[in-house]
């Protein structure tokens, strides 16, 4: 007789440990996505004071593409990075 409440008890538990792999199998598919991400991503380069953008790659230097690098995603062209006395 006393073994029936312990069953009940059982399949509460069992019902909880469920939901325990719902949350593993999500965390995995963020992982893939991560792994499907290009190495290289265009990035738009601004110039902070003309406002001249200019399209570069991560893997490229800003300086090939005439932007001269200030601060952290702070760029001047070359034409205002001479004017201000950058270069
Ligand atoms: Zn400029």
């Amino acid at each position: 007789m006393a073994t029936r409440p312990s069953k009940v008890h059982y399949l509460s538990s069992s019902s909880s440990s469920s939901s325990d792999s719902d949350t593993s199998t999500s965390s995995s598919r963020y992982s893939m996505d991560s792994v499907v991400r290009p190495v290289a991503s265009v990035e738009v380069l601004r110039c902070l004071r003309c406002a001249r953008s200019v399209e570069t790659t991560s893997t490229d230097d800003p300086s090939s593409q005439g932007m001269v690098r200030i601060g952290t995603n702070i760029y001047y062209c070359n034409r205002c990075a001479k004017m201000v006395g950058y270069k």
